[in-house]
């Protein structure tokens, strides 16, 4: 793909005093906006809620961004949240990319400001450029059979295939000796009831 015309659109969040509280995030915002192929670059207050989400679809419409960073929490939390996001705008939803300045950066450094400020910086400039690399990605959808192999059939081979059985899998239980039990089968008795193994 030819990497002439990105255009990189970056959404700042304040995550009401979570990340504002401790950074500047207007700072960390002007800066994106200097960084190469990024043509917009704004704050939010809270950009996963309705209104961030509006603005970040009405910038990738009248900017027409290809590419979207979302500086905001852990992607554990939203990354889905985004990527639906930039889909009803349009974009794939793979082009988007998170950058961690909350778990990271805010909450990580809470009382030296200028500090945190500066890798708020850099992780954006990181997430900028990670994010000029994406491909548009299509999910592939493959039939699936209620079918399992379990391999092994010593003691947690035997309960796997059976929990599994109980949830409605079809069952393969594959053991290399010539019978199942593993380890509790060359045991005599078992701790503490002292019961023969098998
Ligand atoms: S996107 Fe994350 S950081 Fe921003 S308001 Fe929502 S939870 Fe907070």
């Amino acid at each position: 793909m030819n990497d002439d015309g990105l255009r990189v659109g970056v959404f700042v969040c304040e995550c009401g005093k979570n990340i504002a509280g401790s950074l500047d995030c207007q700072k960390v915002s002007d800066y994106a906006a200097t960084l190469p192929d990024v043509v917009c670059s704004v704050v939010n207050k809270y950009t996963c809620a309705e209104p961030g989400q509006q603005e970040i679809k009405r910038h990738i419409k009248e900017q027409n961004l290809n590419r979207v960073v979302v500086a905001s929490c852990t992607p554990r939390m939203h990354e889905p949240t985004f990527r639906n996001c930039v889909s009803e705008a349009g974009l794939n939803p793979y082009l988007m990319e998170m950058a961690n300045i909350r778990e990271h950066v805010s909450w990580a450094h809470l009382n030296d400001w200028d500090a945190a400020t500066q890798k708020a910086m850099d992780t954006v400039r990181i997430s900028v450029a990670r994010a000029k690399l994406l491909r548009p990605q299509e999910e592939a959808r493959i039939p699936v059979m209620r079918e399992v192999l379990v391999i092994g059939g010593g003691v947690a081979g035997i309960q796997s295939a059976l929990d599994l059985a109980d949830a409605g899998y079809q069952v393969h239980l594959v053991e290399k000796e010539a019978s199942v039990g593993g380890i509790m089968a060359a045991l005599d008795k078992t701790y503490p009831t002292m019961d023969c193994s098998i």
